[in-house]
C-alpha cells in the first residue's frame, strides 16, 4: 500500500518535473549553437525573423518621357530624330525615351566642346575652374538622395548602394579634382603641365554617375573640355547630372553629353577632332578602340574588364574573409569590374569556409532594389541575365558544382540568386570569363607560391584580395601579383585618392588620386 503511494508520488513528481522543464524552455530557449565549438557553428536567420519591407519612395522623382542630348549647354533633340527607350530592370517598365545620337549629332558635341575649350576654359586661371568643381560637387550632395533612387530605378542596383556608396563618392571626386585646378604645378614638381584640349569619354552601366565622376572630374580640373557617352542602359542619371551643370551656370559647352549606343561610341572614337579617348567597358571593345586610335595624336587610357582572384590562407579571421568573399562578389550584383569572383581558399579551411559561405549567402535578400533592406537588386539588363545564364550552364556542364540558396525571385524583372561554384578547374569557362555577375568560382591552393601563381593565371590583372593575420606575408604575396589595385583584409574599397587601373588586358592609365590627373594632361 505504502509503496503504492509512494509510486504514485514519484509520478506525480516526474509529470510535474517534466511540465516545469517545458515551461523553463518556452520562457527562456536554451541556444545550443552557443555551446557548439566555434568550427562548427552555423549561421541561420531565415527560420528567425524575417524584414518588413522599407520601400524607398519614389513617387516624387521626376522623370521626363524623354530626354534629349546636352550640346553647347543646352537640351536638344538629336539630328538622328531617334529615340530609344530605358526599362526599369527591376520591373521591365519604360521608364523614358532617350536620344539617339549620330555622327553628325557627335560631330556638333565635339565642335561645342572645342569653341569651349579654346574660348573660355583653357584660357580660365585653375581657382576659377575649382570654383565650379566644387559648386558641382556641393549641388550632387544636396540631389543625392534623388540622384540615388533615378540611378537605382534606371540600373537596378539597390538603393542602399546607391545611396550610401556611389552618390557619396561621385561628390567626393569632384571635391576632390576640385582641389588640384590650381595645384596642377605641384602634383608634377619640376615639370609643366598643359591640358590636352577635347576629351571623349565612353562609360558603362554598372556603376553610370561615378564612372561619369571618374571621368569628368579630372578631366575638367586639368582644363579640358569634355564629349560623355552614358551607356545605352543607364543614361538617365547622366543627364540629370547635366542639369546640374547648368544649375552650377557651367560655361556652354564645356561638358557635353550625347547618349545613345556603340555605333554612337564609336562614332565618337572615330572622331577626327578628339584630343583623348577614355573608355571603361569591356575588353572586347576596348581592344576595337585601341585598333581604332592607333597611329592617330590622340592619348587613350583604358579601363577594361577582370577576373579578380580573392585569396584566403588558413591563419586568415575566416568570419572576416566570408564578409569580404560576399562583399567581393556579391556587390552591385556582381556588375563589378574588379569583383572577386575567382575565390582561392588555402586546403585546410576550404570546409568551414565553404559551410560559412552557404550559410551567409542564405541569408541575402534579392528583390525590389528600392527596398532599404535588399541586398542583392536587379540584373541591369535581359541581355547580361542571358549571358551569366549561359556561362553558368557552362560550368555546370564542365562538372562544376552550383550552390544556391533557395529562394524565391520576383516574377518580373530580371533576378538571379547570389551562387557559387565548387569544383572548379583553371580550365573551366567559369575560371576564366568575367561573368559580371553574382556568381563566384572557388578553388583551392597550397601552398602561397601555389596561390600566387594560380592568381596570375589569367589574361586579366585589374584587382585582387589577399586575407591571412601575417602583415609580412600581405607583403610579399602582394608584391607578386600581377593586380592594378590588391586590397588586404577588406575588398571593394574606394577612394578619390586612390588611383585605380590595370595590366595586362584589364587596360592601361590609372583613374583617381594624383595618378588620374596625368591622363588629363601633356608634361613638359
Ligand atoms: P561595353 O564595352 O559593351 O560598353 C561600354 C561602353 O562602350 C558603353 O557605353 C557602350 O555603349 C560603348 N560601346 C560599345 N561598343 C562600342 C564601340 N564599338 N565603340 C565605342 N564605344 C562602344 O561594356 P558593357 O557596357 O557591356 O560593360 C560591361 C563590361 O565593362 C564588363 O566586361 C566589365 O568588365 C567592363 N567594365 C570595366 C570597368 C573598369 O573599370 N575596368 C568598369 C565597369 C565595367 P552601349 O552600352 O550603348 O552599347
Amino acid at each position: 500500500m505504502k509503496a503504492r503511494r509512494l509510486k504514485r508520488k514519484m509520478a506525480t513528481r516526474k509529470k510535474a518535473s517534466r511540465v516545469q522543464t517545458v515551461v523553463v524552455r518556452e520562457k527562456a530557449p536554451i541556444n545550443y549553437r552557443v555551446a557548439l565549438p566555434p568550427g562548427q557553428r552555423r549561421l541561420s536567420f531565415n527560420d528567425r525573423w524575417d524584414y518588413a519591407p522599407a520601400p524607398e519612395a519614389s513617387n516624387y522623382i521626376k522623370i521626363k518621357p524623354r530626354y534629349q542630348l546636352f550640346i553647347g549647354g543646352k537640351f536638344v533633340a538629336p539630328r538622328s530624330g531617334k529615340y530609344f527607350g530605358s526599362i526599369n530592370p527591376a520591373t521591365e517598365e519604360k521608364l523614358a525615351e532617350i536620344a539617339d545620337a549620330n555622327r553628325h549629332d557627335v560631330d556638333l558635341a565635339v565642335k561645342s566642346a572645342r569653341r569651349a575649350y579654346n574660348n573660355v576654359w583653357s584660357k580660365m586661371p585653375g581657382r576659377e575652374r575649382g570654383k565650379y568643381l566644387y559648386r558641382i560637387a556641393r549641388l550632387i550632395q544636396e540631389k543625392s538622395r534623388e540622384l540615388a533612387i533615378l540611378e537605382t530605378m534606371d540600373g537596378g542596383k539597390t538603393i542602399k548602394e546607391s545611396r550610401d556608396i556611389d552618390l557619396p563618392l561621385v561628390a567626393a571626386h569632384f571635391f576632390y579634382y576640385a582641389g588640384w585646378c590650381d595645384k596642377l604645378q605641384y602634383a608634377f614638381p619640376g615639370r609643366k603641365a598643359r591640358s590636352l584640349g577635347v576629351a571623349g569619354q565612353i562609360i558603362p552601366w554598372n556603376f553610370p554617375l561615378l564612372m561619369a565622376a571618374w571621368k569628368l572630374a579630372p578631366a575638367l580640373a586639368c582644363g579640358n573640355t569634355c564629349v560623355l557617352k552614358p551607356a545605352e542602359t543607364t543614361s538617365i542619371t547622366a543627364m540629370h547630372l547635366a542639369e546640374i551643370f547648368q544649375e552650377a551656370e557651367m560655361p556652354e559647352g564645356v561638358v557635353n553629353i550625347i547618349t545613345g549606343a556603340g555605333e554612337t561610341g564609336r562614332a565618337l572614337v572615330e572622331h577626327q577632332n578628339i584630343d583623348k579617348i577614355a573608355f571603361t567597358g569591356s575588353t572586347e571593345v576596348g581592344k576595337r578602340i585601341l585598333h581604332s586610335v592607333a597611329g592617330t595624336k590622340k592619348k587613350l587610357t583604358l579601363e577594361l574588364g577582370g577576373k579578380a582572384a580573392n585569396i584566403i590562407f588558413e591563419d586568415a579571421p575566416i568570419d572576416q574573409a566570408v564578409e569580404g568573399i560576399i562583399s567581393g562578389i556579391y556587390f552591385n550584383q556582381g556588375h563589378v569590374c574588379c569583383a572577386g569572383s575567382r575565390l582561392f581558399v588555402q586546403e585546410g579551411v576550404f570546409a568551414p569556409v565553404i559551410r560559412k559561405l552557404r550559410d551567409r549567402i542564405a541569408t541575402l535578400r534579392v528583390g525590389n532594389p528600392l527596398d532599404k533592406n535588399t541586398d542583392i537588386g536587379a540584373i541591369n539588363s535581359r541581355m547580361q541575365l542571358e549571358k551569366i545564364c549561359e556561362l553558368v550552364d557552362s560550368g555546370v556542364k564542365q562538372g562544376a558544382k552550383l550552390i544556391q540558396p533557395r529562394l524565391r525571385l520576383p516574377a518580373k524583372g530580371y533576378w538571379y540568386p547570389p551562387s557559387f561554384f565548387t569544383g572548379v578547374t583553371a580550365s573551366h569557362r567559369i575560371a576564366q570569363e568575367e561573368i559580371f555577375g553574382p556568381v563566384l568560382s572557388v578553388m583551392t591552393f597550397r601552398t602561397p607560391d601555389e596561390a600566387i601563381e594560380r592568381a596570375n593565371n589569367t589574361p586579366y590583372g585589374l584587382s585582387a584580395g589577399v586575407w591571412t593575420d601575417k602583415g609580412s606575408k600581405i607583403f610579399k604575396i602582394v608584391n607578386k601579383l600581377r593586380a592594378g589595385v590588391v586590397w588586404a583584409n577588406t575588398y571593394n574599397k574606394f577612394d578619390p585618392t586612390s588611383p585605380f587601373g590595370g595590366y595586362k588586358e584589364s587596360g592601361f592609365g590609372r583613374e583617381g588620386g594624383v595618378h588620374g590627373l596625368a591622363g588629363y594632361l601633356t608634361l613638359n
